[in-house]
């Protein structure tokens, strides 16, 4: 992504720049891939960033809205995502959540346990309306990626486990205003090998036969989102490769006639977009080792505290042709996670030099917190430079 460090300069670190024209041609790539198969719908999954400026232009790319939250979906609707459009998901619906989700129509109910079932079927009764509903199944399939964030494995918060869907589906057939919709999957997040994707179009080749045989119709497939991004290379591979993604789906799921596909992406719509701007307080010589601290922390990018998660670190304002050296590069925050890389090869770095840490539009302005008593972080957009 392009950072236009001249123009940055006077503005007060930290805070998020965001490329809108990086995130205008992942949303057109996305587009483009997905043109020929109208029966996909692609719902973009606020939880990894709802800056309201990202999330205008995304719903006026035309995607739908992946919610897990009452405040999510309030967000969405303010963006202009039509309800019609809007999914809801969440091991915790609240009753407020619920009624709000009945009240302005959402297209569906992601339905993560049986308890969750009986409680949406109660409120909907009790509003006059008719909720839809898919219910999420948990796969067994290993994401291969990071424990805490692997979701499809058996017994998990999440989900109903495979053995269990008849039973659930029994129920929700069963249950007055519950319009049984589909089926909903989300194995994890970061997922890099799509191998994965394909074990898990088996299990939901396999599961539908099963459904088929008791004659259950189900007219929605939703297969979640965990598209990985190139954390190692931002430069290399701004956009993940999103045609081979929809093409495996197109290839290796047996959707039967009439049935849409649901996609739930997040991380892989917004991630190469943002990075957070910080700069240099101090550099510390240590005895074996020196530290750059910058005014920015776990506060405003949590990744590499909660997941040991790797960002790349740039020095904006050095070419990167200059004297380098190694430094562990460290937040302001009282706890001694707050680290964002250690042995960081950087130009020879100053007091008030602008550090970038890249690959941070996703799960990085939506985390951040007050802890320690700090402001939340600003915003700014490439468009604001025009
Ligand atoms: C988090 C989440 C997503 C999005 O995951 P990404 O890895 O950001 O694509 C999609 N669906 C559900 C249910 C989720 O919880």
């Amino acid at each position: 992504m392009r950072i236009p460090a001249g123009h940055l300069k006077n503005i007060p670190t930290p805070f998020y720049f965001y490329d809108m024209e990086l995130l205008s041609h992942t949303l057109s790539v996305i587009s483009e891939a997905t043109k020929d198969t109208p029966d996909f719908h692609v719902h973009y999954a606020i939880k990894a960033n709802a800056n309201p400026k990202i999330l205008k232009a995304i719903a006026e790319a035309g995607f739908g809205a992946d919610c897990v939250s009452g405040g999510e979906i309030k967000a969405a609707v303010a963006a202009g995502f039509p309800a019609g459009k809007i999914v809801f998901a969440g091991v915790g619906k609240n009753d407020d959540e619920i009624r709000l989700g009945l009240e302005i129509g959402i297209s569906c109910f992601n339905v993560e346990s049986l308890p969750e079932l009986e409680v949406i079927s109660q409120l909907a009764v009790h509003a006059g309306k008719t909720a839809n509903v898919a219910l999420r199944i948990n796969p067994n399939v290993d994401a291969h990626t990071h424990e805490k964030i692997t979701t499809g494995l058996n017994e998990n918060k999440f989900g109903i486990a495979m053995e269990d869907t008849l039973t659930a589906i029994d129920r929700a057939k069963e249950l007055p205003n519950i319009n049984y919709t589909g089926l909903h999957f989300h194995i994890g997040s970061q997922i890099t090998d799509l191998t994965v994707y394909r074990h898990l179009c088996q299990r939901i080749n396999n599961l539908q036969e099963q459904l088929e045989e008791k004659e259950i119709t189900t007219s929605s497939i939703n297969v979640g989102g965990g598209l990985g991004i190139d954390y190692e290379n931002p430069q290399d591979h701004p956009i993940p490769d999103f045609k081979n993604y929809f093409h495996l789906f197109r290839s290796h799921l047996q959707l039967r006639t009439g049935q849409t596909l649901h996609f739930e992406l997040g991380r892989s719509v917004v991630a190469q977009c943002g990075s957070l701007i910080a700069k240099v307080l101090y550099v510390k010589k240590g005895h074996s080792k020196q530290f750059l601290i910058l005014d920015a922390g776990f506060t405003e990018l949590i990744r590499p505290a909660m997941y040991q998660a790797y960002h790349q670190i740039e020095n904006i304002n050095r070419p990167a042709s200059n004297p380098s050296e190694h430094y562990d590069v460290v937040g302001p925050i009282c706890e001694s996670s707050d680290i964002f890389g250690k042995e960081v090869f950087l130009p020879v770095s100053e007091r008030g030099d602008l550090i970038a840490l890249h690959s941070a539009g996703a799960y990085g302005e939506i985390m951040s917190s007050t802890y320690n008593c700090r402001s939340l972080p600003k915003s700014y957009f490439s468009s604001d430079f025009e």
